[in-house]
């Protein structure tokens, strides 16, 4: 028996002198290009069959994509496979992929060029984007009241910078939709953890009560569960700084609106009080500015100040206390009434 090649006389593999076998030993068999998908609208790039987010098509995509098309030799022992990116010429790199390891004891190494092509597509989060795909309404309301145009503008501007920002790091951070209904402004959220955020953020600032429901809207076969959507309500208060309230049989002036309370000025003690807003349904707004009225003093001893009932002019004595001090026959000086009691505002 020879060589099919040589016509040598040494012992034979598959007909081939070890020489000549190893010469023509094929190392791996390579397609003649590969691709890996990217998503058309953001750029993220499937790899081990998850979406991720590149700014460009990195080295390891790319030898990801060459890895899992090409196959072995299973004769070849201690295979070492690596590839390198030659040329980029738009959708398309030119690469090479360096192969080496070990045949009948022989070292041998190898260099395969192969293509790989940019196939486009559409990432799930995409396709949720550009199908309306929404999980949560934030619904903004003003408790017992219709909001204001100037209340609706900042939300307005504040959900959009939440979204810029919570949209680096989560792609169903948008609104689908903003509706303008009679009792206020829906926004259609796509991730619910982006409303959830942005609801408590936006109470944070403005003040007032979030409460959440949710519905079943559908079911995930593929994940056998529930499809949920949230309602997220976020009611801003029913008051305005300097307002008034009743709580707890106090008369208060509203005096800040923070986050976690509101701060309000107690009229019988001339104290600031703080309200967790937990307290909020306690709470009842009585007036605002427009109710406060100006009265003349016409009496005042050490212990009691004299005034005209704005209403009816008669003479009114109310109790005196230290922060009532300064306050002189003939002031004028301003009061509010609420059930036929007279605070003096100072
Ligand atoms: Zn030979
Ligand atoms: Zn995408």
């Amino acid at each position: 028996m020879f060589c099919l090649l040589c016509n040598s006389e040494e012992k034979l593999f598959d007909g081939l002198c070890k020489n000549c076998y190893v010469k023509e030993f094929e190392l791996i068999q390579v397609p003649e290009y590969v691709t890996f998908m990217v998503c058309s609208h953001c750029g993220a790039t499937l790899k081990h069959d998850k979406w991720i987010q590149t700014a460009y098509y990195d080295d390891e995509i790319i030898n990801d994509a060459i890895q899992k098309d090409i196959t072995v030799n299973e004769k070849l022992k201690d295979a070492e496979i690596t590839t390198e990116i030659l040329t980029n010429r738009g959708t398309m790199y030119d690469c090479i992929i360096h192969a080496n390891g070990q045949v009948l004891e022989e070292f041998i190494e190898k260099e395969y060029p192969i293509e790989v092509k940019v196939e486009k597509g559409v990432c799930p989060d995409c396709s949720k984007f550009y199908s309306g795909y929404y999980e949560a309404v934030i619904q903004l309301r003003a408790d017992n009241r219709k909001l204001e145009d100037e209340e609706i503008k900042n939300a307005d501007k504040f959900i959009s910078s939440e979204i810029q920002r919570l949209c680096k790091t989560n792609k169903l951070a948008y609104v689908t939709e903003r509706i303008v209904l009679k009792e206020g402004i829906d926004y259609q959220v796509g991730s619910h953890n982006a409303a959830h955020k942005i609801a408590e953020n936006m109470q944070k600032q403005f003040g007032g009560i979030i409460t959440e429901s949710r519905k079943i809207v559908g079911h995930d076969k593929s994940k056998s569960k529930d499809l949920y959507r949230s309602w997220i309500s976020v009611r801003l208060p029913s008051f305005h700084k300097n307002d008034f309230i009743e709580y707890k049989d106090n008369i208060l002036m509203i005096e800040k609106i923070g986050s976690h309370k509101f701060v309000g000025r107690n009229l019988d003690r001339y104290e600031s009080e703080s309200i967790s807003w937990k307290e909020y349904d306690k709470i009842k707004k009585v007036g605002n500015t427009e109710d406060v009225k100006v009265t003349t003093v016409t009496n005042v001893t050490p212990t009691e100040i004299q005034v005209l009932d704005p209403d009816n002019y008669s003479t009114v004595d109310l109790k005196k206390n230290d922060n009532l001090e300064n306050i002189n026959i003939g002031q004028e000086i301003n009061v509010i009434k609420f059930k036929n009691k007279i605070y003096i505002l100072i």
